[in-house]
């Protein structure tokens, strides 16, 4: 079969790369590249966690750990480092109970044990907090580069910077034009990441998506700030949620569960800083992490993510075309096993049970979306 991949972030590298791996003729197209600036895989690292309130996606980002650990030994470089997660606030109890049902360690912490794993942090006495020991950070950059490396050892062409303008079916399957060629194939996966928007209603999927810009900073700790764990603080009386990483050489990265939705632009090739984040990045850290300081010149990078109504991903096949959309601010995990799963629509195959719970079809027509009361601000969910 040949394959037209659209999108060559988080969920379209992977699925090329399984697809030549099972055999297929892959051409994959992308108009900005792997991890440009614009697109949502840009950056070296995103929180890496099997923590979930959802059986599935327990299981789900367990498989994805045995992907990334194997893509480890095949390229020789480390991808995932478990430094932990701590998770605090409300929902933490669901949370517990969710992940203990699926055989997950989890250790509560009081304010002794938040002093011993993240001494920079606030013990917050109103609020559970627990630690996920096997979490941590996903070196993002690395882990697509290890991905695309081994997309085209398996036979797969990745071409950039190469721009889809217009898909169409045909009776053997999909006509790609691009602003280089036309491509004849059997089936065409588009995971275009914000621009999924733009381009999926002309192919009639009528997906409710938003996308948003998110903005993060860079915070150093004492002395092992490297070795502290990731962070979701949940927050209490409706404040915006805070996630937290250590990414070696930068700092230790704060960002908000918050996009700013009007400062999406189709065309942008890099985005601009923003004071409203920055000081609520600044409040968050004085208040409840007031052992991290910028040391150095305070840094900033935007990044923008795909919110749909549930705050979950999803993707589906009609036809010849398979699409994947809605990042929500959590797919960069589960990458390689997106592509297990993106891979078996393409090839018109049955989803195994966990993967059907982020299928097209869950998505009712009319389905609300959470939003802050702050400028145009779109929940993300972490
Ligand atoms: C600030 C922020 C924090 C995040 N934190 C985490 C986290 O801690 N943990 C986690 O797991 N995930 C996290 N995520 C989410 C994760 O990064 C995304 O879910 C993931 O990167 C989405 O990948 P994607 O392939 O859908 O989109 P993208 O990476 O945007 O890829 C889409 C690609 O399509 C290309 N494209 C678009 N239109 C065309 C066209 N017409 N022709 C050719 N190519 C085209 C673009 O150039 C782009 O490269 C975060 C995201 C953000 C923004």
């Amino acid at each position: 079969m040949k394959v037209v991949v659209v999108g060559l972030g988080a969920m379209g590298l992977p699925t090329a790369r399984v697809l030549a791996e099972r055999g297929h003729d892959v051409i994959g197209v992308d108009r900005h590249g792997i991890s440009a600036p614009a697109g949502s895989s840009a950056g070296e690292t995103r929180i890496f966690r099997l923590a979930h309130d959802r059986p599935e996606d327990i299981r789900l980002a367990r498989r994805a750990l045995e992907l990334w650990r194997e893509l480890e030994q095949l390229s020789g470089e480390q991808l995932i480092d478990q430094v932990g997660l701590i998770l605090r606030g409300e929902p933490v109890p669901a949370w517990v109970t969710a992940m203990r049902d699926e055989g997950l360690v989890v250790e509560e912490l009081d304010a002794a044990g938040v002093e011993r794993v993240f001494p920079e942090l606030a013990f917050r006495p109103d609020e559970p907090a627990v630690l996920v020991p096997a979490d941590g950070v996903v070196f993002a950059r690395r882990g697509l580069a290890a991905i695309a490396a081994a997309a085209r050892a398996a036979g797969a062409e990745l071409a950039m910077p190469e721009r889809m303008l217009e898909i169409t079916e045909t009776p053997a399957g999909v006509r790609v034009t691009t602003d280089l060629r036309v491509i004849e194939a059997d089936a065409a996966v588009i995971a275009a990441g914000p621009w999924a928007e733009e381009l999926l209603p002309p192919l009639g999927f009528s997906l409710p998506l938003v996308p948003a810009i998110g903005q993060v900073s860079y915070w150093r700790g004492g002395g092992n700030w490297e070795r502290r764990p990731s962070l979701v603080d949940f927050q209490a009386d409706g404040k915006m949620g805070v996630y937290g990483l250590p990414t070696p050489g930068k700092g230790y990265k704060i960002g908000l569960d918050y996009g700013d939705e009007a400062a999406w632009f189709s065309d942008a090739t890099e985005w601009e800083r923003r004071e409203f984040e920055e000081e609520c990045n600044r409040e968050w850290v004085a208040t409840h992490a007031p052992g991290l300081v910028t040391d150095g010149p305070y840094m900033t990078e935007g990044c923008p993510w795909t919110m749909t109504p549930d705050a979950e991903y999803t993707y589906g096949r009609r036809g010849a075309i398979v699409v994947a959309a809605g990042c929500c601010g959590h797919a960069m995990k589960f990458t390689p096993v997106l592509g297990e799963i993106l891979a078996d629509l393409a090839e018109g195959r049955e989803l195994w049970p966990d993967a059907k719970a982020f299928a097209l079809e869950r998505i009712p027509a009319e389905m609300p979306f959470t939003r802050y009361d702050t400028p145009m601000g779109s929940r993300i969910s972490l």
